[in-house]
């Protein structure tokens, strides 16, 4: 007898790969704001070989979704269909040659930051107030304090669709803010970066800096994600929310920080729903005040729940 494809567990339709599947795998806990639904199967490949297996050999009808550590990322009550990939151990390698710092895709922007230091290359020191990976950064040309991903990468490596590797160089690579223009389903999985000579102290004392700065301008404990909004052209988004009345405005356990109101918070129990729907509040009040149309910065992925939530 024909057993449907539909009828197959998806775990069963992949390709056999040496890392691993977790069917209905809670991804919340991946994320800084701590909400949302599962990953219809969550993989985490062993090494870059090990993806370009699985990417080279999934059903086309499969969708894939790729995750840092999720400090960009709104994660939908209903879950993320098909799979979900987030990079480890396998693509966070970090080494240099000269002043060319290569660092995995998998790698915090922090341990970046600090290893460089260790080895006396400056230049990255804006990596350390980042709370994602090389990966998110790429894709997301993160930055802050004056430097952003478009100002240190000469290259990065990253599998297609197929799982073919592509060597990228900078201009290439489309930066443009908050934005990189490579293809939405590729996967970067390490960057090449440069740096320049520089004393450790002098290092380590910039990303004090940046540090103490960080700490007094953004909720940096909160579960949170980061600024939500893109800054429209010509002006700020935080100003736009603080002058439309948004500053603590809450839906649920969801609330704008007091801090920065560019900010999402979850102040406990907010669900996924509670934090789109407030900023979708922001996005309206914004509107209704200035004609301002601000944009989502931060990745909203999966499905809402029925039934609203
Ligand atoms: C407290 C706080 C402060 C922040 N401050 C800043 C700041 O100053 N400047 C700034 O720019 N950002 C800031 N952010 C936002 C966030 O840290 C960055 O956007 C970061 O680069 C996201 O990295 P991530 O690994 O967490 O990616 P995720 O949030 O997991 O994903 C973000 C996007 O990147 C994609 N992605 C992740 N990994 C890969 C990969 N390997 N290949 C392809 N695509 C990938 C995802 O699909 C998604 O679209 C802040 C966030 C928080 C919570």
């Amino acid at each position: 007898m024909m057993v449907a494809t539909q009828s197959l567990r998806l775990v069963d339709r992949l390709p056999k790969v040496r890392g691993t599947y977790r069917a209905n795998a809670n991804l919340g806990q991946y994320t800084w704001f701590r909400v949302g639904g599962p990953a219809e199967v969550l993989f985490r490949p062993a090494d870059e070989a090990d993806l370009a297996v699985f990417l080279a050999g999934k059903p086309a009808d499969v969708p894939v979704t790729v995750m840092g550590v999720g400090s960009n990322l709104l994660v939908r009550d209903g879950g993320v269909p098909g799979v979900t990939i987030r990079l480890g151990k396998g693509f966070a390698g970090i080494s240099h040659d000269g002043s060319i710092l290569r660092a995995g895709a998998a790698c915090l922007d922090l341990n970046v930051a600090l290893q460089a230091r260790d080895w006396g290359l400056a230049g990255l020191e804006f990596l350390s107030g980042i709370p994602g990976t090389i990966g998110g950064a790429l894709r997301m040309n993160a930055g802050a304090y004056g430097s952003e991903m478009k100002d240190v990468t000469l290259a990065a490596e990253a599998l297609d669709a197929k799982g073919e590797r592509q060597y990228v160089t900078n201009g290439a690579l489309c930066f443009g803010y908050r934005h990189t223009g490579m293809p939405a389903d590729w996967i970067f999985v390490a960057a090449e970066l440069k740096t320049e000579a520089g004393e450790p102290e002098a290092i380590a004392a910039r990303m004090m800096e940046i540090q103490a700065k960080r700490e007094t301008a953004q909720p940096v404990r909160a579960r949170t994600g980061g600024s939500t909004f893109a800054n429209p052209d010509g002006a700020k988004a935080w100003e736009l929310i603080d002058a439309a009345g948004c500053r603590g405005l809450t839906r649920g356990g969801a609330m704008v920080s007091e801090k920065h109101c560019n900010f999402l918070i979850n102040t406990g129990e907010a669900t996924a729903a509670d934090l789109e729907d407030l900023g979708e509040d922001v996005r309206a009040r914004v509107f209704a005040k200035f004609g301002v149309d601000l944009k989502w910065e931060i990745k909203r992925i999966g499905m809402r729940l029925e039934g609203g939530q």
